[in-house]
């Protein structure tokens, strides 16, 4: 089968050498280290890959810079959609259109970028009904974690009557959906990004009301400033998030996600104990299948699927590593799926 494989050789948390190839490979590669444990209390089932995507994760692994993958050799890809070929789960059948989004593979366990999968049926989800196979993949651990951060600006009350809405690193995977979404629902929605000349009209497109530069937002300012939003949905962190924070209104809420500026947080507390502000932590790898069944239906009612496919560029497994590259130097733009079967 053809897959890319990694091999690395870590030591105390730097990589010596780092090798990532498109390979054809005995599919006995499947049970080696990165297969899921044989006496797991969920069973592993096998799936033709038809889809896999490249998220900044997916980058970061294929190549070479530290901090996703867990063991080696692996399999990269965070997201796989396929057909179920042989299940020892009797929730799924052979033929089902599956989607798996994290649950570990592409770090610890054998992931999508290959023609077949074996993984643990437990985050599986039935594909919902209306949506492809490569807009499953489109959305992806980037929709997926766009919707779950919308959900959760939601379960803290910020509502569109509350004043516009922030999205950072706007035109990411990530932050594409989210500025879709969030319009659809009604939210006045303000995009920031890096690239706001260039991706300005692609962001209204999407539906956001307002683009401004991410140099408005990057340098730090005061612990309190003006109050701009009613909410925001961050996927940089760093100092951007902490001028996020800081021109919240009162009562306000602002997700995390992602780290693309930098892990750090130079904030004060001001914002929480003189504002009311809450900050909520988004993590997508583990959530239970029960949630990502609320998430895919929410997916499947308030994404705009048209939208979805004009900002979905699709490549082949060939491609993956200068699609990599790309990814870590912010050049691409929405979503990339890899079509594989
Ligand atoms: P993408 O590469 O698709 O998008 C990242 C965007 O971040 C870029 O398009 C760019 O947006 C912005 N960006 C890039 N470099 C910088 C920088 N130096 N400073 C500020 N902004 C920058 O990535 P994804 O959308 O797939 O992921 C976004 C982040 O979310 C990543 O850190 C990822 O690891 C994280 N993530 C976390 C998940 C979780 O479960 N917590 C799940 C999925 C993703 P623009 O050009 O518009 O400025």
């Amino acid at each position: 089968m053809k897959a890319i494989l990694i091999e690395q050789e870590v030591t105390k948390g730097q990589i010596l050498n780092h090798h990532a190839e498109v390979r054809n490979l005995p599919e006995d590669v499947l049970d080696g280290a990165a297969a899921p444990a044989a006496d797991a209390a969920v069973p592993a089932m096998t799936v033709d890959v038809l889809f896999s995507g490249v998220n900044y994760k997916d980058g970061l692994a294929v190549g070479g810079r530290p901090g996703v993958l867990r063991t080696s050799p692996i399999i990269p890809g965070i997201d796989l959609v396929g057909r179920v070929r042989e299940s020892a789960d009797p929730w799924f059948s052979p033929g089902d259109l599956v989607v798996l989004t994290g649950g570990g593979i592409g770090e610890s366990l054998n992931g999508g970028l290959a023609e077949r999968a074996r993984v643990s049926s437990e985050y599986l989800i039935l594909v919902p009904g209306g949506i492809t196979a490569r807009q499953a993949a489109a959305i992806g651990t980037a929709g997926f974690t766009a919707m779950l951060s919308v959900l959760t600006l939601e379960r803290e009350g910020v509502t569109p009557a509350d004043g516009p809405v922030v999205v950072t690193g706007a035109a990411g995977g990530v932050g594409s959906i989210a500025v879709a979404v969030l319009a659809k629902l009604g939210y006045e929605v303000t995009a920031l990004s890096g690239r706001a000349d260039s991706q300005g009209d692609y962001l209204r497109k999407l539906g956001a009301a307002n683009v401004i530069d991410r140099s408005d937002m990057d340098q730090p300012g005061p612990p309190l400033q003006k109050r701009r939003w009613g909410g925001g949905l961050d996927t940089v962190g760093s100092t951007v998030l902490a001028n996020v924070l800081a021109q919240t209104r009162d009562g306000g809420a602002v997700t995390t996600c992602g780290l693309t500026a930098g892990s750090d947080l130079p904030a004060t507390v001001m914002p929480f104990i003189l504002r009311g502000v809450t900050v909520a932590g988004v993590s997508s790898v583990y959530t239970s299948r029960s949630i990502r069944e609320i998430v895919w239906n929410r997916l499947a009612t308030d994404l705009d699927l048209s939208l979805l496919d004009s900002m979905t560029t699709e490549i082949g497994l060939d491609d993956v590593p200068q699609r990599a590259a790309e990814i870590l130097d912010g050049l691409v733009r929405g979503r990339t799926v890899v079509a594989i079967g």
